[in-house]
């Protein structure tokens, strides 16, 4: 193609047990995933209409990389979340259609500018300053699902700086993945690439620089970072 610019490179996260990419295209974050946390955030819960907002592919930050503190905030907050790789697409899908869309699993930090969101829900205004900012979505490598034993019992887990922040079984979502797809793609016609943040536990709380952070999906993947 005879781009008038250099073509943005194509974000990517590496894979457990190989040495080839998986290509990201999107990035879907579901809210108010587990009540505790919808609670501490002083939100109710429609369980009938999830609620949805997305982040930029290239918001991603791969293979461990120090993740800076954003500009234009005094309240950086981690929220760690089981994250979802889709290796195939559709639209209109049944929960049992969506679950087969699921090509691997991660965890990773849905980074949030807590007090620009704080202002937004005020004022009515989007998120997407508070939500999608550069960087704001640390992942770790992916595992094929073929490879992972994902279920209710499964722990999604938060330290910072070596103290225990979040955790709760993914049997605590409200919506769980094979549902997140199907009212997803109601919504968007989901595509190959595309990466689902499934929601936070309670516990979130601010991240400073220098905070050391270790997320895992236990016993399926972990990721190791730095605010800086
Ligand atoms: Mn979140």
């Amino acid at each position: 193609m005879n781009y008038v610019l250099a073509a943005p490179a194509i974000p990517s996260l590496p894979i457990i047990g190989s040495d080839r990419r998986f290509p990201i295209r999107r990035v879907f974050c579901i809210g108010r995933n587990y009540a505790e946390h919808a609670r501490e955030m002083g939100a109710t819960v429609d369980k009938a209409a999830p609620m949805f907002f997305c982040k930029p592919a290239d918001a991603v930050v791969s293979d461990g990389a120090d993740v800076p503190y954003p500009t234009a905030t005094a309240d950086l907050h981690h929220e760690v979340e089981m994250v979802v790789a889709l290796g195939a697409g559709g639209h209109d899908l049944d929960p049992a259609a969506a679950a087969a869309l699921v090509w691997g699993y991660g965890v990773g930090l849905d980074l949030t500018r807590r007090d620009l969101q704080a202002q937004a829900k005020a004022k009515g205004h989007p998120w997407d300053v508070a939500k999608a900012f550069d960087h704001s979505a640390p992942v770790s490598a992916l595992r094929p699902a073929a490879q992972a034993h994902v279920g209710a019992d499964t722990v999604l887990r938060l330290h910072v700086n070596g103290k225990l922040r979040q955790q709760a079984g993914l049997g605590d979502m409200i919506h769980d993945v094979p549902h997140i797809i199907a009212a997803l793609s109601r919504l968007f016609e989901l595509k190959p690439g595309d990466l689902i943040f499934t929601g936070t536990p309670a516990g979130v709380a601010a991240l400073q620089r220098g905070d050391r952070f270790h997320a895992e999906l236990a016993g399926v993947a972990e990721l190791a970072g730095q605010i800086v």
